[in-house]
């Protein structure tokens, strides 16, 4: 039994079989063996007994903004992963944008990997991008190891990172598909935003009507039709209207290679209760109404949605003005995603079972990470231990983000993250932290 260090118990432990109590027997920082409860453990382990506090796999968000280097003061490896040990997040993957210089050739890539190097509190990889004018790096930058390559078919926000045309998706889509790699996209066609009415100011209702569903569907329709034409790889990035849903479907049963995420935003916060002027609830596309948030879960539980992300995507508290128009679009949410799509899952009588199949496992599946997504042996031993029936209230001065707007201040969630491991190693206790122990990760076939 020698090289078996170290055994965490709970009566609660997510496995892919199931919830069941049981002890996790971890050596060099591996997943050796999942037993009985009370099956003997060597004499040379250290036993962690969590009582009744669930063992979750550590989760993993393929979906953050961090920013780093170029606006660090909107978020930094140090805070961004930071706040998301604390929510039980073990792995992040970043987007290619709004870090300056974008992850757009394997020059800027290696700038990103030098900054996140030594700040990295939990295991980190890197997401490429799609322009108009780097097809040529595409290539490279896959075999350097990014995940795959985010694009726009509107404006992303930043002038830096333009977005393709609908003869520059296909070129783009051809060439990636060529070496077998991952398109993401952001999904909102830019023509029926242009048709949308455009008012600015504080309402929120007309910053709904400025980013209608319909632009998400017209979108969506012409990728599906681009992606079965090519035979692509393609995943639909934070999906918001419910009426691009049967579309999905369709396309799913007939076999195009398409995944969906949607965010706990959506599945959390409704159009109705956002308050005029309060736009740290701004992002794109938008949240909208619960009548449309009602479809986003059906659709998660029939796995028409694949997973859900945080696309944590914050700014400055000085660019998150009261005018909807002109005020950043990013809701900050790595510290608290596990917590509000677990008060929200339970109200709908799902399980942590869902939650983590939603969280980790399918977000490891769509990055190809077959360490990470599930307690079960070979696996990394990443794990989040949650408290499933403690409450908290959302107080912004604990959020670990660097800048602490939050469009969750005030809520109460179920759900108390006690502690986070990485590779065998307590990451985060009761709000303190260890020394920075994440690895880079690059993709592996
Ligand atoms: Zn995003």
């Amino acid at each position: 039994m020698s090289g078996e260090e170290l055994v965490l118990r709970s009566t609660r432990v997510i496995t892919p079989e199931g919830t069941r109590a049981a002890s996790v027997v971890v050596s060099d920082g591996t997943i050796v063996a999942v037993r009985a409860h009370d099956a003997a453990v060597s004499t040379h382990a250290r036993v962690e007994d969590f009582g009744d506090d669930a063992l979750l796999p550590g989760l993993v968000d393929t979906h953050v903004h961090v920013n780093d280097p170029g606006r660090t003061e909107w978020e930094g490896f140090w805070t961004a992963t930071r706040a998301a040990a604390a929510g039980g997040i073990t792995t992040l993957v970043d987007m290619p944008l709004n870090s300056l210089p974008p992850t757009t050739t394997v020059a800027n890539l290696r700038t990103k990997k030098d900054v996140a190097a030594a700040k990295a509190h939990i295991d980190v990889g890197f997401w490429g991008g799609a322009l108009p004018d780097n097809v040529k790096d595409l290539r490279p930058l896959h075999d350097a190891g990014v995940f795959g390559f985010k694009c726009f078919l509107s404006p992303s926000g930043v002038d830096e990172f333009p977005e393709l045309t609908q003869d520059q998706l296909a070129v783009s889509m051809g060439e990636i598909a060529g070496f077998g790699g991952l398109l993401i996209v952001h999904a909102e066609d830019p023509h029926e935003l242009a048709a949308a009415p455009a008012r600015s100011g504080p309402r929120y209702a007309d910053f709904l009507d400025s980013r209608p569903r319909v632009s998400e569907d017209t979108a969506i329709e012409g990728l599906i039709a681009v992606a079965k034409r090519i035979g692509a790889r393609v995943h639909i990035l934070h999906l918001s209207s419910s009426d691009a849903l049967p579309l999905i479907a369709a396309a799913k049963r007939e076999g195009v290679r398409l995944t969906v995420e949607t965010c706990p935003h959506y599945l959390t916060l409704t159009a109705e209760e956002v308050p005029d002027g309060a736009s740290e609830f701004k992002c794109c596309p938008p949240i909208r109404e619960a009548a449309n948030q009602d479809l986003l879960w059906q659709a998660l539980a029939d796995g028409t949605i694949d997973c859900v992300v945080t696309d944590h995507s914050p700014s400055t508290a000085d660019l998150k003005t009261a005018d909807f128009a002109t005020a950043w679009g990013g809701i900050s949410g790595l510290q608290l995603s596990l917590p509000a799509v677990w008060t929200a899952a339970r109200a709908r009588g799902y399980g942590l079972e869902d939650v983590v199949r939603w969280m980790s496992t399918r977000t490891a599946e769509l990055v190809g990470l077959d360490q990470k997504g599930a307690i079960e042996a070979g696996r990394d031993a990443d794990f989040t231990v949650l408290a499933p029936d403690e409450t908290f209230t959302v107080d912004p001065a604990r959020l670990q983000h660097r800048n602490r707007v939050t469009a969750y201040a005030g809520k109460t969630l179920s759900g108390v993250v006690k502690s986070t491991w990485l590779r065998g190693q307590r990451i985060v206790s009761d709000g303190e932290f260890s020394a920075p122990a994440g690895r880079l990760l690059e993709r592996k076939n």
